[in-house]
Parts: structure tokens; sequence; C-alpha cells
């Protein structure tokens, strides 16, 4: 009869269509849901009865309400990036809408960085990168909510820069927020009853309350959507090709000037020109298929192969994907070329080098993590 049925758990308006936003329920769940007069949406559900959360994301206007309502708290604010795609998780304007408030940077799934790159080297990195963006982190700890290394360490460095205050993790969606709560529900012993969800004032965002020690609350905010993001181009098999799930391989290429690397249809590298031939690393997923060729038929290679041997995009999707997009850089020392989302090559300072992806994904120069 049109009427908006609601969640008793966290109020948000109950919907079927999109899994991703606050309210979600599957059909299914929500007809047994009507017979028995309780309807939950699916993240209430399943942190009701298991004691896990489901991601959300929301979009821009739901986010500005909801970090202003943390602004206005006095709080430690756990902004959570992933290792793998730094700027890919900021969170635009985070620095002006925390207010005052203290921000503990965790550089998350850590597992999949090579074992030969040094956890402190990184952290530092993490640390400059955070300072470009304006956020001046009170400290920076790197993380892996999956294998749960240094989870506990985390948690330490929570109450050391708490000092008694509420806790909210904030970050965009698919850095592994959601893991990595889990991983903080399991290792906070005797919890598991207590956990609540309730509203941020003024919005229909659920939010979701972990209780701490001393009475103080641990708030898992919605993750943010960054359009930007790879992630938003792929289906769920191509998702799986792109995201590294173990630790990563470096692969190096030797490449003259005016020779190409392609990373599946997804991404290019050109080295442009430059005194003589180089090693390049390149970070991705260690299925990803990488194929060299001469510049000069780099662009016909792309059109005969996308979705066949230039995977992904899978062919079945491969027609409606936008032609990648060039960036041309001169490097002045060691830098990274990031290919948002789909990794990173590592080139020499002095040369020039183009890097490509579709035009809605961002490719970019930053000084080398390693
Ligand atoms: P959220 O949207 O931020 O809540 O992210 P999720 O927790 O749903 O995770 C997004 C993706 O990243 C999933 O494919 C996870 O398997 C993967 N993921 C999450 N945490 C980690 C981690 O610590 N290491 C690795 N390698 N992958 C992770």
């Amino acid at each position: 009869d049109g009427e908006v049925l609601h969640c008793i758990g966290c109020g948000a308006a109950i919907q079927t269509e999109d899994k991703t936003k606050p309210g979600y329920t599957p059909e299914s769940a929500l007809n047994k849901g009507l017979e028995s007069g309780e309807v939950y949406c699916q993240r209430c559900f399943r942190l009701r009865h298991y004691n896990e959360i489901v991601p959300v994301g929301l979009t821009d206007d739901d986010f500005l309400k909801l970090l202003s309502s943390i602004s206005a708290t006095d709080s430690l604010i756990v902004y959570v990036v992933d290792i793998f795609d730094v700027n890919g998780s900021l969170i635009p304007g985070l620095h002006r809408l925390v207010g005052d408030n203290k921000v503990l940077l965790v550089g998350n799934k850590v597992d999949i960085l090579p074992t030969s790159f040094k956890h402190k080297k990184v952290a530092d990195w993490l640390r400059q990168q955070a300072n470009g963006a304006g956020i001046r982190p009170i400290g920076v700890q790197l993380v892996s909510g999956k294998t749960n290394e240094d989870v506990d360490r985390l948690l330490a460095s929570i109450d050391k820069y708490r000092k008694g205050k509420d806790v909210y993790v904030v970050g965009v969606t698919n850095v592994g927020k959601s893991t990595l709560i889990n991983q903080i529900i399991r290792q906070s012993t005797g919890v598991k009853d207590l956990i609540t969800t309730s509203r941020f004032p003024g919005t229909t965002l659920d939010k979701i309350e972990i209780p701490l020690a001393d009475g103080q609350t641990l708030t898992d905010t919605p993750g943010i959507i960054q359009p930007e993001q790879m992630a938003h181009l792929l289906n769920g098999e191509e998702l799986k090709l792109v995201t590294p799930q173990k630790t990563i391989k470096p692969k190096v290429y030797q490449l003259n000037p005016e020779q190409t690397l392609f990373m599946g249809g997804l991404g290019r590298f050109d080295y442009v020109s430059g005194d003589k031939k180089h090693g390049f690393t390149v970070y991705a997923e260690n299925g990803l298929y990488l194929h060299r060729t001469k510049l000069a038929n780099a662009d016909e290679f792309y059109e005969g192969h996308l979705g066949g041997l230039l995977t992904p995009p899978t062919a079945d999707n491969a027609a409606q994907f936008d032609k990648l997009v060039p960036h041309e850089f001169k490097t002045t020392v060691k830098s990274d070329i990031v290919i948002e989302g789909l990794g990173w090559i590592t080139v020499p300072a002095g040369i020039v080098v183009r890097g490509w992806a579709p035009k809605q994904v961002a490719v970019l120069i930053r000084p080398a993590m390693i």
C-alpha cells in the first residue's frame, strides 16, 4: 500500500534493489520478515545473528551529513586506507571535515605488499602521502584485516591515542573496512551481545557501535563511495582478476624506449623516450596478463585483442568499455606511475613515460613507495 518499511535495527528504509546502500534486504528475507513481523535489513540481520557486518556505501550528500556529525563530536578518527590504492582511498576534504579531532591513519591490506618491503619505510611513505592530501595523522599503522597481521597493535594504538574518547572508523568502500571491523569484533572478547546499531542524528544512516572497556564506543560508519575507483567500472569476475588477494610478486621488464606494456585491457604503460634500456617493476595482481609490444603497434594490438588476450574487461563487457586515455609524465626522481586500482610501475628518473587507463580512472605519478 505504498507504506515505507523501516529496519527495526537501524531505522533505514527497507529496499531490495541495491546491496551497497542502507536498508538493503533480499526479497526472500523480506517476505520471511513480513511473516514474522520483524523486518531487519541485511546488515542488521547479519550483525544480530552472526556478529558480522556487511559493507554499505553512501554517496556525497549523505557523506557530508555523516562527516559533519562526526566533526561535532570529541573523538578519535580512525581513517582506513587501502595500501594498494592509496589515492583511490582518499576522502575528499577529510582534513576540513573531521574538525579538531585527531586522525589515526591505518594502511590496510599490508599482506599484499612484497615481503622485501620494510613496513617502517612504507608507513613513513604513507604519512607523506597523507600530508600531501592535507591530513596530519597522529599515528600511522599498517595492518591486514584479512590475515589479522598487527590488528592487536592497532587496537593498542587506538587505546593509546583515544585518551578515553569515542572512536569513529571511516573509509571509502573497498578498502577492507568491514573485514577489519569484523576482526576487531572477534578480538574484543565479551562484546558479542552488546554490539548495537543506531542512527547518526538527522540522517537515515546506520552506524554500528562496539563497546570499549571504559564505556566509550567504537563506531563503524558506512563506507563512502569514491566514484573514480576502478572497482566501480568492473563486474565481479573482472574485479577478481585485478584485486590482489595474495602477496604481490613484483615483475621486472627490461624495456627499450618506444616499447609498451599492456596490463590486461585496462591499463597500458609506454616507455616513450629516454637514454637507454631500463628495468621497470610492475606491481599488480599476480595473475594479471602483461603483454609487451612495440609502441608503434600498440593501438592496433589493443583494437584487435581487447576482451580476448587483453582481459579484463571480459569479452561481453569489452564493447561498452571506454577507450584508454593517455597521461604523460617526465620523471625527475625514481617514481611510481599509478593506474588507480590496477597497480603501479616503478620507473627511473630522467625519462618520459605514459600511463593509460579508462577515462574515469586516475593515472598519477608519485615518489616511489620503495
Ligand atoms: P569495505 O567496502 O571497505 O568494507 O571492504 P571489504 O571488507 O568488503 O573488502 C573489500 C575487498 O578487499 C574484498 O575483496 C576483501 O576480500 C578484500 N580485503 C579486505 N581486507 C583485506 C586485507 O587485509 N588484505 C587483502 N589482501 N584483501 C582484503
